[in-house]
């Protein structure tokens, strides 16, 4: 599996000469199979950048398309992703529950008065295939696990033949104060021995208890989470808007600090857009 970052930023873009070098749009990830299979998780202003990566390399294969949630940081760039522009395009939605799959098939960003272009007139062939079980795309197969986060979200485990693992799982508050619907254990288990957790860590323990209950984890707590995992790496993922560049090069130093006396065998890292990451099996 190949993952590559094209959006890291958490709850609105944020552009600016302070947020370069980790980048300003919010969440998209794409991961690539050995056999070319893409699946993009998460529709951020990111994907506007990936539409771009994929004309470049003239790609026309099917893009399976799975969203943890609809707040507006996760499905802004939908209406900007070249593919959905192309008649040879090809996107299949999949959703996990009822509610998000009503969601998807009528798209508030498509109604005609948030977007000009309404969904029914996109070009390319757009499907919506339910995944509420176990779902087999290409050489992986994608679980799913609920978060704690204000209305909800999903998050995802790809586990591929060759025996690489990458758990995708954003906007999630560890320790949600009300309303738990997942404990740290939970996401432990279904986190297990994964090559690669991508984890929202949005919040430093500065940042409390003021937002406790907003749906987001604490930095400290997400590498708890992959220590107890077992997992080989961890991206911290989805960024305070108000984390600039210099306050996520400070994370990284830290992190590495924690792993380095709580976690040996953990390598973590702060998500970056425009990083690549292969993962090996173990
Ligand atoms: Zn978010
Ligand atoms: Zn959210």
């Amino acid at each position: 599996m190949r993952v590559r970052f094209f959006g890291v930023r958490g709850s609105v873009p944020t552009p600016g000469p302070s947020t370069v070098r980790y980048g300003g749009n919010s969440v998209c990830v794409e991961v690539r199979l050995a056999d070319d299979t893409r699946i993009i998780l998460d529709a951020g202003t990111g994907l506007r950048e990936l539409g771009k990566a994929l004309a470049a390399e003239d790609h026309r294969g099917t893009l399976h398309m799975f969203i943890t949630h609809a707040h507006w940081d996760h499905i802004m760039g939908l209406p900007f992703f070249g593919p959905l522009y192309e008649k040879h395009g090809h996107v299949v939605l999949h959703p996990v529950t009822e509610a998000s799959g009503r969601r998807m098939r009528n798209p508030i960003l498509f109604d005609g008065e948030h977007f000009p272009v309404r969904f029914a007139d996109l070009p390319a062939t757009i499907e919506t295939r339910d995944a509420y079980g176990s779902h087999r795309i290409g050489s992986v197969t994608v679980t799913h696990i609920h978060l704690n986060h204000p209305g909800g979200a999903v998050g995802f485990r790809l586990d591929d033949e060759d025996g690489t693992s990458l758990c995708y799982l954003t906007d999630n508050e560890l320790h949600a104060p009300t309303g738990q619907v997942t404990t740290p254990d939970d996401l432990a288990r279904f986190a297990a021995g994964a090559s690669l957790i991508i984890h929202d860590a949005q919040y430093l323990p500065s940042d409390m208890p003021a937002k406790r209950g907003w749906g987001h984890s604490v930095v400290d707590d997400v590498l708890s989470l992959a220590r107890d995992a077992g997992a080989a790496r961890l991206a911290l993922h989805h960024h305070d808007p108000d984390r600039d560049d210099a306050a996520l090069d400070a994370i990284a130093a830290s992190s590495a600090e924690w792993a380095r006396t709580h976690a040996p065998g953990l390598y973590p890292i702060v998500a970056r857009e425009g990083m690549t990451i292969d993962l090996d099996s173990r």
